[in-house]
């Protein structure tokens, strides 16, 4: 007898960002895109992807009413996924996601809308897990994260940051799997910034195959070349992901496995207080994980 499939419905918008996380989700090997769309992505739950503007064939107020209707209907019920960061100056209206009976719906308006009836947000990159570029310095268009939003808005939701410009596939298709599998993650599952520890858990430095040249001070004098990169600039020291070990591109290769440094893309402090890219970390920084370079 066929097992019984019960449906999650999701509901994705997108702010203030460059769609890449959306692109980095589409290019997700195990599952494919294909299995996470139509199949269940753990046995006896499917995913019932109701709204995405980049990938959905459907466009203008028809869609958005869908969007609502889904908010409506399966109240409690719904994941809400939120890639970019928001816009909130002017009232967010930098940002509209489309327009209902003429009047403009903002990226604010529909994150808090949406979110107060959602199971639980999940904020899809480092835009709207932390504000990331477009909250850039002198951001004029006062970006912020769905963290900031929520808490300014007054409201309380399970929330999971999954951080990365972009995040990984795994990051965010394993962070929905864990919730349909074991529900809300318990506070002892995710770090201070709200991210799942089982991807985020483990300081790059502790597992990067140069980290022997670090230890006996054989640092690359430019990108490509052999040895550690900590005198380009790289922020591997200061930067909690699994990106050794997992690697990305179907385990192909990763960013230091290329030759450039880690730029610290899933951290909060990306990219201002983690740039210039190229610049070396300062001393203090390095204190402050107690490490040494020679
Ligand atoms: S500084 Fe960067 S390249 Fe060097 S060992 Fe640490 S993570 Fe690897
Ligand atoms: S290695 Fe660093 S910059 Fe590259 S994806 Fe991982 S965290 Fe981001």
């Amino acid at each position: 007898m066929p097992q019984e499939v019960l449906e999650c419905p999701a509901i994705w918008i997108a702010g203030a960002s460059c769609s890449g996380c959306s692109v980095s989700l589409l290019n997700s090997v195990s599952p494919t895109i294909k299995n996470i769309l139509i199949d269940p992505v753990i046995p006896g739950k499917h995913v019932n992807l109701r709204f995405h503007a980049t990938i959905m064939a459907g466009q203008g107020e028809p869609v958005l009413r869908v969007m609502l209707e889904t908010a409506e209907v399966k109240r409690g019920e719904y994941l809400l996924l939120v890639e970019g960061a928001i816009p909130t100056a002017d009232d967010g209206l930098y940002c509209t996601i489309g327009e209902l009976e003429g009047k403009h719906l903002t990226m604010k308006e529909a994150v808090l809308e949406l979110a107060e009836g959602a199971m639980a947000v999940i904020s899809v990159g480092t835009c709207a897990s932390f504000g990331g570029i477009p909250s850039g310095s002198p951001n004029p268009s006062g970006a912020k994260s769905v963290r900031e939003v929520l808490e300014e808005g007054g409201l309380s939701k399970p929330l999971i940051n999954v951080p990365g410009c972009p995040p990984h596939p795994d990051w965010l298709v394993g962070t929905i799997a864990m919730l349909l599998i074991k529900g809300i993650p318990s506070p002892d599952e995710l770090d201070a910034a709200l991210r799942p520890k089982a991807f985020f858990g483990k300081l790059i430095h502790d597992n990067c195959p140069r980290r022997a040249y670090f230890d006996t001070g054989q640092f690359a004098r430019h990108p490509g070349e052999p040895g550690c990169l900590y005198e380009l600039g790289c922020k591997g020291p200061v930067t909690y992901a699994d990106c050794p070990l997992r690697m990305w591109n179907n385990g192909v290769n990763w960013c230091i496995g290329a030759g450039s440094p880690c730029i610290g893309c899933v951290e909060p402090t990306f990219p201002d207080k983690l740039q210039p890219i190229f610049k070396k970390l300062d001393e203090s920084a390095l204190e402050r994980f107690k490490i040494s370079a020679r």
